[in-house]
């Protein structure tokens, strides 16, 4: 059955501009996208739209990494780099998550905060711990928002109550698989395999993780590259691989086009090659990068050279998971990036707003834009409350409400045609 939805539409079928159509009409069969029209066509016009508004329909919003568990004390430690703040900050909170009551609540949080702000699919950590990570799962596909999530492994350097048995933590992880398999039910939600990072993860139980995800065909998402300590510290651990990029390829751990990578600041040339090689998503997350103190990725750079890039909001290094404010974080660094390389001129709003629909979105399948074949995953944006006396087009409307709107103005939100 067709379903219409009319407004002022707006979507990147590429990064350079807006494919902008005012008064329009979207046409969905089955959640997934028909056409995008200027006038209904003959055939539809007899079908009342769902929606008929003076507001704007964007893509939802595509968190290609967070960290479920931390919402909850985010915003704290920030004077501290990357290495202490997981200690004494992240692995202290993520402990907690052994209650089942505490994981309930708190997941609960995370989730609620996420779809109010429009966030409509995100890759997304859990903790070490098995019946938390079911919780989360079953939340989110309560919440009908679509997601990638991991049950973390960790095997090395982490704290008691987090610290996993190499045979557990691999054998845990197959457990909640064929759970997940057993129990979906037409939802959005799917299993993405989660090592932590390097630093916490033995060569032993990256080996057997590679045989999970190639036995089930999975996804896999961690950090690379993000602290300049944690890279020294990486190079000590692993003297048998080339760089950090290398210990995850050598041991299996980046299917092609079916990796995420967080932060990527401080990649080499070599590595880049890599990362194009083997199609990996790079999560780019710079409200966390400035408040560990991590640094500015080279985000043209990676543009120019042809990488795949989504925005990662990496709650807790950030403090909001409001993709709008990670658009505008996007924009603010490459300006400040560019002041010191001039060579690299910053990204436009609509480039920014690309790499948090359709350029993270394709980590998810068709997703993050209304050509037709992709997934009605829509925001209903009623900006009233932002036009004035002043003239505003339609991408400066949506430019004001990604700046200075709230969350207030998402007043619908679709994935793959339901309204969540
Ligand atoms: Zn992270």
């Amino acid at each position: 059955m067709i379903k219409i939805y009319k407004g002022n539409i707006l979507y990147t079928e590429t990064s350079e501009k807006f494919t902008i159509v005012k008064n329009g009409y979207i046409a969905v069969e089955e959640g997934i996208i028909e056409g995008v029209y200027s006038q209904p066509p003959e055939k539809y016009k007899n079908i009342l739209p769902e929606v008929d508004t003076k507001g704007l329909i964007i893509p939802g919003f595509n968190d290609v990494h967070v960290h479920a568990p931390q919402w909850v004390n985010a915003g704290m430690g920030f004077s501290l780099e990357l290495l202490p703040w997981l200690e004494k900050y992240t692995f202290a909170v993520e402990g907690n998550y052994k209650d089942a009551e505490f994981a309930r609540s708190s997941y609960s949080l995370t989730i609620e905060e996420m779809k109010k702000n429009g966030t409509t699919r995100a890759s997304m950590f859990a903790t070490s711990h098995s019946e938390g990570t079911k919780i989360l799962i079953e939340l989110l596909r309560k919440s009908g928002m679509g997601a990638l999530v991991g049950k973390v492994n960790m095997d090395r350097n982490s704290i008691e109550g987090l610290m996993e048995d190499t045979l557990t933590s691999a054998n845990e992880t197959v457990e909640l698989i064929e759970w997940m398999n057993s129990t979906k039910n037409n939802d959005n939600v799917d299993y993405i395999v989660t090592p932590r990072y390097v630093p916490c993860t033995t060569a032993e139980l990256m080996k057997k993780l590679s045989e999970i995800v190639n036995k089930y065909n999975l996804p896999v998402q961690s950090h690379l590259d993000e602290n300049k300590d944690e890279i020294k510290w990486v190079k000590e651990l692993h003297p048998e691989c080339r760089d950090f990029t290398s210990v995850y390829n050598d041991y299996g751990l980046m299917p092609k086009g079916q990796t995420v990578m967080a932060h990527c600041v401080h990649c080499s040339d070599d590595e880049l090659i890599m990362l194009k090689e083997r199609e990996v998503m790079i999560a780019h997350c710079p409200q966390s990068n400035a408040n560990l103190s991590s640094g500015m990725m080279p985000l043209r750079k990676y543009m120019d050279a042809g990488l795949k890039i989504g925005l990662g909001s990496d709650v807790g290094g950030a403090h909001s998971l409001n993709m709008r404010e990670h658009i505008v974080e996007t924009i603010k660094t490459s300006k400040l990036y560019w002041t010191v390389f001039p060579e690299y001129k910053p990204v436009s709003f609509s480039e920014a707003f690309y790499l948090a629909t359709k350029g993270g979105g394709s980590f998810f399948g068709k997703v993050g834009s209304f050509e037709k074949g992709y997934q009605f995953d829509a925001l209903v944006i009623d900006d009233e409350n932002l036009i004035n006396e002043i003239p505003h087009n339609l991408e400066e409307r949506l430019e004001r409400f990604v700046y200075v709107g709230s969350h207030e103005n998402i007043v619908k939100k679709y994935v793959a045609g339901k309204l969540i």
